[in-house]
């Protein structure tokens, strides 16, 4: 309705101001209106627009709508500006038409062809009407064109910028626009670029109204000579206002060129010029119109990502720096500025020596150079000295390319790791303070074992001296039972003392040449003697081509052996022990042999294989009651085998028996104490 009542006052005017011969007009304001309402709305209001023309056509001009030229310059006329808006709609961004200035070039263009094609098929129907038109048939044409080009480059833009986008929020917010598009809804077109001062923008209407006055009210100029004063205002308005302003401004200057044409009527002749120049103001104010907003639009863009920018380095907790490759500070991003123990602009240009110092500064450098030339970044780790102590950095150095592929900065980002760092300082305190007090420990054990070991042997030897003595057989039993417990007291305390030697790292092993088969032959005869006790069978197997000396510390390697055997003789009730040893590996002046103790015995669950090796630890703690002991014994033989080169381990089926493996190194004797050892064995035999 709003439109059509427009369209009919837009009209209504043009014959108003019409001039001449009373078939032109200086411009037609109604195309304007009727391509911006095609383009923004689409071209389902074509029958809208026809039916509008066909209005005005009867109300204004008094056609007959019975006469069939009336219809065929009417459809002309609608269906040339429809398919110019269906054109512009392709072409056009459908958000804000006027976007670049080859957005305002295009629509020139379509416009002006449209204009063109619009009048000629409305003139020939006028002329089909009036034969006595024909003659003017050119002028007509070119008038029609250009006064509907005016009123396409003055109104459209102005609809479509201002108009349209209130016109579509409104619709909007009564529910009634839904699906319908909004061309102009971007709101830079709408929003002025800057807020003017009240004190510019009545100057800039006055200065609109001074050189209208001038051009067509003083008598300074003859006709339209100073037509080009016109030009001054827009370009103003354009360069402060972009194309809001300038579209506003072009159509006020038509809409006031109108009514000053009516105040100060003019030659007909002259009017095809104000038509053209009408036509070059308002084209050169909209292409002007249009760059500036265009330079504003990018200029707020590249401010609005340099701010988004800003944000983003804001919110990392990080330092950011970029260095050139002989370490100059080129820029530094921070949130927290306490971080620098420097003004951020006292650094800017200066070597990065003036932040760390000469030292620091010459490994950065190193740093740089090489992220530059290999690409690859690389993590720093260092510290800078402040008022309240020292605090700790990690760094991450990175290369900046630039676009010619040339590596001139390097990026790095910074992080406070102090705290960091102290919680490392402080568990390795810990750690350290801890390790002091068990290597304590141990030492206080090993010395207080040691002590206990000479009054027990003190017992132990004047047991066997009462023993020696007559004693009734009931005091003999006692004694046997103070000795038993004596030595298996002694046992344990010398299991104590080895092991917290060990823990404190203080057991060392004494190497030297033994006889290896004559060495483990004493041992075997001890165990055999236990194993009879408990009637076990216990025998041993030597590969014959271990030599005969070796070097190695025989005490300790009877420690081991007698422990195993030991165990396989406690834990096993029927059946029977076996020691065997082979020969793993030999070199030019070492050999690894392998021991292995079977046993038919109890069997260790899976489950405990592995934990038997550690101190304390028994397979089955309801073992210790029925067997003793304290989970020491493997804690020993494993430290001692791993002293030795070699490492322990278990196979076991719970309830058939268990084979204990273990290997040692050993040197290999001197080849003439391997001699003598043989001459001896032969003499003895
Ligand atoms: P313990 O003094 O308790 O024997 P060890 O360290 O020598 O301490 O052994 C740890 C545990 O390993 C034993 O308590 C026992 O449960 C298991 N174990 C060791 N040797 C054998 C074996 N030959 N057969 C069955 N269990 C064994």
């Amino acid at each position: 309705m709003l439109f059509l009542f427009l369209n009919l006052a837009l009209d209504r005017m043009t014959v108003a101001f019409e001039m001449g011969n009373g078939i032109i007009s200086a411009w037609y304001p109604p195309a304007g209106l009727q391509i911006a309402l095609l383009m923004s709305l689409g071209l389902s209001y074509f029958p809208v627009v026809f039916f509008a023309n066909l209005i005005s056509s009867q109300l204004i001009y008094h056609q007959s709508p019975f006469l069939f030229g009336t219809w065929v310059q009417e459809l002309a006329i609608t269906g040339g500006y429809s398919a110019a808006a269906m054109v512009l709609r392709r072409i056009l961004p459908k958000d804000a038409p006027f976007r670049t200035v080859g957005d305002v070039f295009r629509y020139l263009s379509v416009a002006i062809t449209a204009s063109i094609g619009v009048a000629s098929l409305g003139a020939l129907a006028l002329t089909w009407e009036d034969p006595k038109l024909v003659a003017e048939y050119p002028t007509m044409v070119m008038n029609w064109a250009v006064g509907d080009s005016v009123g396409m480059v003055s109104v459209t833009p102005f609809v479509l910028v201002h108009v349209m986008p209130w016109f579509v929020r409104r619709a909007n917010r009564n529910g009634l626009g839904a699906g319908t598009q909004s061309p102009a809804e971007a709101q830079y077109t709408a929003r002025p670029l800057k807020r003017l001062s009240a004190v510019e923008s009545v100057a800039q209407i006055a200065s609109v109204v001074f050189a209208m006055w001038i051009v067509f009210g003083s008598k300074f100029g003859e006709s339209y000579d100073l037509f080009y004063l016109f030009f001054l205002p827009i370009m103003w308005i354009a360069v402060r206002q972009g194309i809001p302003g300038v579209s506003t401004g072009i159509l006020c200057l038509n809409l006031g060129s109108m009514v000053m044409l009516r105040i100060y009527p003019e030659d007909i002749h002259h009017l095809a010029m104000l038509q053209f120049l009408m036509l070059i103001v308002a084209l050169t104010g909209l292409s002007l119109g249009t760059l500036i907003s265009e330079r504003q639009l990018s200029e707020d863009g590249l401010r609005a990502s340099e701010e988004r920018l800003r944000a983003i380095v804001s919110a990392i907790d990080e330092v950011i720096f970029e260095f050139d490759n002989n370490g100059i500070f080129r820029n530094i991003w921070m949130t927290d500025t306490s971080v620098l123990n420097l003004p951020k602009e006292s650094l800017l240009g200066h070597s990065i020596a003036k932040l760390l110092g000469e030292k620091h500064s010459a490994t950065f450098r190193a740093v740089f150079g090489r992220v530059a030339t290999s690409g690859r970044g690389e993590s720093i780790e260092y510290s800078v000295g402040y008022p309240g102590g020292k605090r700790y950095f990690s760094g991450h150095v990175s290369p900046i390319y630039s676009p010619d592929g040339q590596c001139r900065t390097v990026c790095m980002t910074s992080r406070d790791v102090s705290v960091r760092k102290q919680g490392e300082d402080d568990l390795r305190a810990a750690k350290e303070s801890a390790e002091a007090a068990s290597e304590a420990k141990s030492e206080f054990l090993a010395n207080v074992s040691h002590e206990f070991r000479t009054p027990m042997n003190g017992i132990l030897g004047m047991t066997d001296l009462v023993l020696d003595t007559e004693v009734t057989a009931e005091q003999r039993e006692y004694l046997e039972m103070v000795k038993t417990s004596a030595d298996s007291l002694l046992g344990l305390l010398n299991d104590i003392l080895d092991f917290s030697k060990m823990d404190a790292g203080k057991m060392e092993l004494s190497p030297s040449e033994f006889p290896f088969a004559a060495g483990l032959g004493e041992i075997l005869k001890v165990m055999q003697f236990r194993g009879r006790q408990k009637n076990l069978e216990i025998s041993w197997q030597l590969d014959s081509h271990i030599p005969e000396i070796l070097v190695g510390d025989l005490l300790r390697l009877r420690q081991i052996i007698i422990n195993l055997l030991g165990n396989a003789i406690k834990f096993t009730e029927t059946g029977h022990v076996h020691l065997s040893v082979s020969i793993a590996e030999e070199t030019a002046n070492e050999i690894r042999l392998q021991f292995a103790v079977q046993d038919t015995g109890i069997g260790i669950p899976e489950g405990k294989q592995a934990v038997i090796f550690e101190a304390f630890t028994q397979a089955d703690n309801s073992a210790t009651r029925n067997y003793g002991g304290t989970g020491l014994g493997l804690a020993i033989a494993s430290r001692l085998v791993t002293l030795m080169g070699g490492k322990i381990w278990v196979e076991s089926k719970l309830g058939e028996g268990s084979t204990f493996h273990f290997t040692a190194m050993f040197g290999l004797a001197h080849p003439e104490s391997a001699l003598a050892a043989r001459q001896l064995k032969s003499t003895q035999s």
